[in-house]
């Protein structure tokens, strides 16, 4: 189903006037702007991405996300960070509009379409000034519901997929520990089967969203180390209701650098009980399940960060042509100009591996490959934001410093897709001895 007709569908559906004719109207835009075929994006402001290699339904996602995004300037994700307050209205728009689902099944109420549109999806809203910020705000909802949807049972989806399509649930992403970290092998939370529940009790940390979850996507031990015959062996993936109670199930929220209008969050399990219908897929089976996932975050972060670096490339050049100093516009200087130059250069490979690696996931090649490409992509994409995000910063002088140019909340978020959701040297671990055949370092 077209995009377009899909999104309008739930226009319809709601009945609203207002964005109904936004669509009609991005969709005029869009087939003129394919009649003409277009080197680079002019929607619905000129942003500097060369849009020249994607598919009409990857551009059609683009318009209409720019559209959607347009409602929320620069000024209302700068409030949000500053006032620590969740873009709740983004969620409400995107559920409104149906983006949710976009790579969730038609049957369902879904998309039906790839990780390569669900990553323009996140790459548009990011490169809208929402960034990280309103990317996080909807993106576990996005690739941490693919391992439901492709191992759930049917019943399992017809009772779960829907409400997150919808709106109704919620959902964060439950992975890493305090004492784990990035060894996920070794983490420790178990979920131990009583009766027709399971008692969670465990640690996770950094869990976005999860003030606002009704849901977690849970990876806990079920089986322990000792008794597994591989590590990968015993641990299970489950999607469990999230009600904090303040004894069995409690909450601290991180205070950050970045992106600060999404939580961050301790959560604490103690004998936290979930029924036992919450486990996805084969019991012990659940790290092979959340790789799956995990790829798709790949992909999916690396479109956030480009979206990042090209909208701090934006505010960057629009500084350089407007600002003189010493008699002529700053970006005539060599200083400024070539080092923006090289940024837009670096955005643009990474952005061609980013959509590679979304490719050959949406293909379904071996897991092993799209492992690679996405790793990969990530890499690039946030080397690449973050060059663009710095020379931003540097490009306005003092004022890259100022709240008001926005720059600065751009290369605060910018961290986040070089730590999460796998840092640069396991990325480069990863490399080393998977492509290059090195041993093992640690
Ligand atoms: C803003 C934000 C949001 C997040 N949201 C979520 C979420 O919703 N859900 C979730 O589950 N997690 C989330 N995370 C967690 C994130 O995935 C982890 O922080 C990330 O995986 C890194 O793990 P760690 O912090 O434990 O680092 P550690 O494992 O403690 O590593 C610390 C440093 O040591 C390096 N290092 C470790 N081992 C090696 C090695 N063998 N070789 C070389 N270097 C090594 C790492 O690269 C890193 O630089 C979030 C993190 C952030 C910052």
């Amino acid at each position: 189903m077209s995009i377009y007709r899909w999104a309008l569908s739930g226009f319809l559906r709601r009945g609203s006037c207002l964005l109904q004719s936004n669509v009609t109207a991005a969709s005029r835009h869009t087939t003129n702007l394919y009649t003409r075929r277009r080197c680079f994006s002019s929607s619905p402001s000129r942003s500097l991405m060369d849009t020249s290699n994607f598919t009409s339904t990857q551009l059609e996602v683009r318009e209409a996300v720019s559209k959607l995004c347009s409602q929320f300037p620069d000024e209302y994700w700068m409030e949000r960070d500053r006032k620590e307050q969740y873009p709740h209205e983004l969620h409400a728009a995107m559920v409104r509009d149906g983006w949710i689902g976009i790579a969730l099944p038609e049957e369902l109420g879904g998309g039906g379409l790839g990780i390569s549109e669900a990553t323009m999806l996140l790459n548009t809203i990011s490169q809208s000034g929402a960034g990280m910020a309103g990317a996080q705000s909807i993106h576990a909802n996005v690739y941490a519901t693919q391992p439901l949807a492709k191992f759930g049972t049917d019943q399992q989806n017809r009772d779960w997929i829907p409400d997150i399509i919808q709106g109704r649930s919620r959902t964060c992403f439950g992975v890493t520990e305090p004492n784990s970290g990035l060894n996920t092998l070794a983490l420790t939370t178990t979920a131990t089967r009583s009766g027709d529940n399971y008692l969670i009790s465990g640690q996770k940390i950094w869990i976005s969203s999860a003030q606002v979850a009704t849901h977690m996507i849970l990876l806990a031990r079920t089986t322990p180390v000792s008794e597994s015959p591989k590590p990968t062996h015993g641990l299970s993936l489950f999607y469990i209701p999230f009600k904090p109670d303040n004894t069995t199930l409690t909450l601290t929220r991180i205070p950050k650098l970045g992106a600060r209008a999404i939580d961050a969050n301790q959560v604490f399990f103690d004998s936290y009980i979930v029924p036992a219908d919450s486990l996805i897929g084969t019991l012990d089976a659940g790290f092979s399940y959340v790789l799956h996932g995990m790829n798709a975050e790949r992909c999916l972060l690396a479109g956030e960060a480009l979206g990042l670096g090209y909208a701090a490339l934006k505010k960057a050049t629009k500084y350089a042509r407007e600002r003189s100093v010493f008699g002529a516009p700053i970006g005539s200087r060599q200083g400024i100009q070539h080092p923006l130059a090289k940024a837009w250069m670096g955005l643009e490979a990474a952005k061609l591996a980013t959509y590679h690696a979304a490719k050959l996931y949406d293909e379904g090649v071996d897991a092993k490959v799209v492992g690679t490409a996405a790793n990969t992509a990530k890499y690039l994409a946030a080397e690449a934001a973050f060059e663009a995000c710095e020379r931003a910063v540097l490009t306005l002088g003092g004022m890259g410093y100022s709240e008001e140019f926005h720059v600065e909340r751009y290369l605060r978020e910018c961290f986040i897709p070089r730590i999460a959701p796998v840092s640069r040297e396991m990325i480069m671990n990863y490399v080393g001895e998977r492509v290059l055949g090195l041993p093992r370092s640690y």
